[in-house]
């Protein structure tokens, strides 16, 4: 029988951070002066990420997400997508970045065997991008986003994360930009998890105001349905187009949510909203079999019962989720250790 949590849920997406570095300081994400870093002698190699996603495959998972921190700044990534790419029952195999050095790379992925690319734009303004993320390198953004469409990555798809007062002005000249660059937007509501320090619920764009907006814009959106357990709710336009909600704080999708996380030094996450993991590295090092840790896999999935963001959804949420002093304490309750 396969493996299903208390609530019915199975086992089917894996993502994995491969480090818990990043090249931009998101104000949603990674907003203070300093950080707390994953000690390096902890960060798994590339055989122990493998050996991981064996058992978690063994246990149902057919779906790999590659995420960060920013994934790029991990080295020779492609040898690690090769030896995930090779292994059979991986039906899909994708990557959320930046795309800050994604032109670079671009080509080594899609020989390496990713099948796709998910480029993070919150804006398409060269000074919102520098006040938003502290790099003034938007340009090499959008480069990257060309270099994955040319080496193969399309329809590409590109996450905004829709923030009042900031880039909520931004929807319809994002939905415009991705119909050039042949990609599907998804607008992201803003999340109180841990990092985002910066938070309010004043600064929330919800689901139903976005439609109004690009409803108002093009004449009506239609809802396509289908969605599964994939995040995003995806909306037609009349002229075709696609774009994509992904409701995380509005309308959270807990009873759906068939992923499990692993941070760059194997602890893994039953949800986006844990307070804490089970440590795969542990008994890995120690030398615990496949078979060992599937059983771990095994057990732990069995019991889950997490449903993190409807429960936040039920409290009055005037702070955000976890002080700044908590986070200086324990890294693996940051967005950027958790890989989003
Ligand atoms: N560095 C990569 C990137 O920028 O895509 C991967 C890691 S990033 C943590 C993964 C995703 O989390 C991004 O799409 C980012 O926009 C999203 N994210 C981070 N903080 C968020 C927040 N407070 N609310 C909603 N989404 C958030």
């Amino acid at each position: 029988m396969n493996l299903v949590d208390r609530f019915g849920r199975p086992l089917r997406s894996l993502r994995i951070s491969v480090t818990d570095r990043c090249n931009l300081r998101c104000q949603y994400c990674m907003p203070e002066p300093e950080y707390v870093w994953l000690p390096r002698e902890d960060v798994l190699s590339f055989e122990e990420i493998s050996t991981l996603a064996d058992a978690f495959i063994d246990e149902g998972v057919d779906r790999i997400r590659i995420t960060g921190g920013e994934p790029l700044l991990r080295r020779n990534l492609p040898i690690l997508i090769e030896s995930l790419a090779a292994k059979k029952r991986i039906a899909d195999l994708a990557l959320t970045t930046n795309g800050l050095l994604l032109k670079t790379h671009a080509a080594a992925l899609k020989s390496a065997g990713l099948h796709r690319v998910t480029v993070s734009l919150d804006t398409l303004h060269r000074d919102r991008f520098r006040a938003l993320t502290g790099s003034s390198d938007h340009d090499a953004v959008l480069a990257g986003i060309d270099a994955a469409a040319a080496a193969g990555f399309t329809p590409l798809k590109l996450d905004t994360v829709v923030i009042r007062g900031v880039n909520d002005d931004e929807l319809i000249p994002l939905i415009d930009f991705a119909r050039r660059v042949d990609a599907e937007v998804r607008f992201i509501e803003y999340m109180d998890v841990g990092g985002a320090t910066r938070w309010s619920p004043a600064a929330v764009v919800p689901r139903a105001e976005m439609l109004e907006t690009i409803g108002r814009h093009f004449g009506g959106v239609i809802p396509l349905g289908g969605q599964g357990s994939a995040p995003a709710e995806r909306f037609l336009l009349p002229d075709g187009r696609t774009f994509g909600i992904i409701a995380s704080t509005t309308h959270p999708f807990c009873s759906d949510c068939d992923r499990a996380r692993l941070t760059a030094d194997g602890i893994w996450l039953l949800c986006l909203y844990a307070s804490a993991g089970t440590d795969l590295r542990r008994p890995l090092r120690a030398g615990a079999t496949l078979e060992e840790i599937r059983q771990l896999i095994h057990t732990v999935w069995s019991l889950r019962a997490d449903r993190g963001a409807e429960e936040r959804l039920g409290l009055d949420r005037q702070t955000t989720l976890i002080p700044v002093r908590a986070l200086k304490k324990d890294a693996h309750l940051e967005m950027h250790t958790r890989g989003g």
